[in-house]
């Protein structure tokens, strides 16, 4: 993704006001618009880039972003996920419905109204990912089984019996598009659907793919390799572009969101980037002091407990806990201490506790 001034892009300064960027946004992409240039990559480019300035630009808190921090200051924009910031066709062409109220409002600009044409995009699809307390520390790499629609094989996705089975629309000419004229109060209104005829797709099937009913799909299975970073979290999403379901005759393919989930974990307790572990000892290491072996994310580790040590003290451990999501470095592992008071103990022991109950300095 090449890396915009979002200023440039529009024409205006950096100090321009909503009214000026939103002027500016609509003289460009009515310019730009898909519609009135079609075919022309150039012009397709120049209209996604104008709605991506203008998504920033005109949403305060965004704005501020991108001023202060530059394009990478919209990576933790809250709604954002992790997801690298992407932005297609489809965002640019929503973009400008939203900021222009709509089908009429494309209709006002053009003298008639916007149609739907060609194949479906298919629908995206959310995934569980769940993930141990080590995979979210270390970040993982994991292939993960989704079902899915697939292209049917036997027509090609095209959802014939054979090529000779598709035929141009007769109501439509094979353009999808059908205009309808009305005259209004406000003169003659041109309003262009899609052809109920072929749905807007231009073509007509004589005979249906009996393998997928003339759907063009099936149901089927995938697998889809996903890396996850260190540091995520229960909530956090990752989107894999065209991963979901493919679209009814050879419609593009959705997106898959995988949603991740924290496995529980019976050692640590997560706090944001540190863990909490619970260390037992004994009633003399916490007086006479003592080294001790507790587990870590990475194997075991050597910790020192000091004479005297209450119960409830926290030790801290830099750098052992989970790989922080943004930025480099590690979480803190945390070591609450617990005196553990034992319950069932000998005549011996008895007479010991006995003893220690009479001396002064055993009192708090
Ligand atoms: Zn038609
Ligand atoms: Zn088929």
């Amino acid at each position: 993704m090449t890396k915009l001034d979002f200023y440039e892009v529009l024409g205006v300064p950096r100090s321009a006001s909503p009214e000026e960027i939103k002027k500016a946004y609509r003289q460009m992409a009515v310019k730009y618009h898909p519609d009135k240039n079609p075919g022309d990559a150039g012009a397709e480019e120049k209209f996604k880039q104008a709605a991506e300035a203008y998504e920033v630009l005109s949403d305060p808190v965004k704005r501020q972003r991108y001023d202060r921090f530059g394009y990478d200051g919209l990576r933790g924009v809250p709604g954002g996920g992790f997801d690298p910031f992407g932005f297609d066709l489809s965002d640019a062409l929503r973009t400008f419905m939203e900021g222009f109220g709509g089908f009429g409002g494309l209709g006002d600009i053009f003298g008639a109204s916007h149609a739907r044409t060609g194949p479906q995009k298919g629908n995206d699809l959310q995934v569980r990912l769940r993930l141990s307390l080590k995979e979210v520390a270390f970040g993982v790499e994991k292939k993960i089984k989704i079902k899915r629609y697939v292209k049917c094989d036997s027509c090609d996705g095209r959802g014939a019996a054979s090529l000779k089975d598709i035929q141009t629309c007769s109501q439509c000419h094979g353009t999808g598009q059908v205009r309808q004229v009305s005259k209004s109060l406000f003169g003659q209104f041109v309003n262009i659907g899609p052809c109920p005829n072929c749905r807007g797709e231009g073509k007509t099937i004589l005979k249906p793919c009996s393998a997928c009913d003339g759907e063009g799909r099936v149901h089927g299975e995938g697998m889809i390799n996903v890396k996850i970073p260190a540091g995520v979290a229960t909530g956090n999403y990752l989107t894999l572009r065209g991963e979901g379901d493919v679209g009814q005759k050879n419609g593009s393919a959705g997106d898959a969101h995988v949603v991740i989930e924290e496995l529980e974990n019976r050692e640590f307790e997560r706090h944001g980037d540190d863990i909490l572990y619970t260390l037992n000892i004994s009633m003399p290491q916490a007086v006479l002091g003592d080294e001790v072996e507790i587990p870590t994310l990475n194997g075991k580790a050597k910790l020192q407990i000091d004479a005297g040590t209450q119960s409830n003290k926290i030790l801290r451990m830099r750098g052992k806990g989970i790989h922080h999501l943004h930025g480099s470095g590690r979480g803190d592992q945390l070591v609450r201490i617990a005196v553990w008071t034992p319950k069932k103990i000998s005549r011996e022991t008895k007479q010991l506790f006995q003893k220690l109950a009479h001396q002064k300095d055993v009192v708090p």
